[in-house]
């Protein structure tokens, strides 16, 4: 679907000064509580750090205040989060959450912008955050179809970055399964849409970056390999992306 056209390309490199007209945004995600992990890869400086959800593995209070704790501990001027299916206390919609203990934790991020359909606006650039992801297991945002659908049509047509959790469909979304995980509706709405950046996570062995000569799709999943990667003896990790805009 339109994967023909998408070609694999390089971020910009963290340790050469951004040009001057550029905002430079480092890109991470799926982090999964392993911040202090000895093979935790550094995080280079940049004026925007987005984070693209699954910071925690079930959204515990004890995570979100060490993941935000460890947000504190970076330079970045900008930070901000979205959740992902594993941060399932954010979801008012899950199990018995609701709309006050969602609330709660959104509140515990005091490092970073949590964007939950919603918008900031930063250096000039419109960014645009969305944690939905298609139905799977028992996880928090998750939704069928047509309730993506309707998730998606309230991306604004000016969204400069959007961050979700869950890819566009056949970019980035490969999984070990040799499946193609990601959205058909998301892409539909990207290619419409035409954000100069689409940064999301989810399906780690998607992790890369490319573009489709409009858009560049950052899969910035940070914990290596799909399910099953905390089983492993060692835990992997990608470099976060980073992209000079
Ligand atoms: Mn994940
Ligand atoms: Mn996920």
């Amino acid at each position: 679907m339109g994967s023909k056209l998408v070609k694999e390309i390089q971020g910009s490199d963290p340790t050469k000064p951004k040009a001057n007209n550029k905002t430079r945004i480092v890109c991470i995600s799926d982090t999964h509580s392993q911040t202090d992990n000895e093979d935790f890869p550094s995080i280079p400086d940049g004026d925007i750090l987005i984070h693209s959800g699954d910071f925690s593995n079930h959204g515990t209070h004890e995570d979100i205040e060490k993941f935000n704790a460890w947000l504190g501990t970076l330079p970045h001027q900008h930070k901000v989060v979205i959740a992902g299916n594993h941060d399932k206390t954010f979801d008012a919609t899950f199990e018995n959450n609701n709309e006050e203990s969602a609330k709660e934790v959104q509140d515990k991020l005091t490092n970073a912008t949590y964007l939950q359909d919603s918008m900031i606006e930063l250096n000039n650039l419109k960014i645009f955050g969305s944690p939905w992801v298609p139905k799977h297991g028992h996880w928090g945002f998750l939704l069928n179809e047509s309730q993506r659908l309707e998730k998606w049509a309230q991306i604004p047509e000016d969204t400069d970055v959007l961050i979700t959790h869950g890819p566009p469909h056949g970019i980035g979304d490969l999984a070990d399964s040799d499946v193609h995980l990601g959205c058909k509706h998301l892409l539909a709405k990207v290619k419409e849409v035409k954000p100069k950046l689409h940064v999301y996570g989810h399906i780690h062995e998607g992790a890369g970056i490319r573009t489709d000569g409009t858009t560049i799709f950052a899969n910035a999943g940070t914990v290596s390999g799909g399910i099953g990667w905390h089983k492993r003896e060692k835990i992997t990790f990608n470099q976060p992306i980073v992209i000079d805009l």
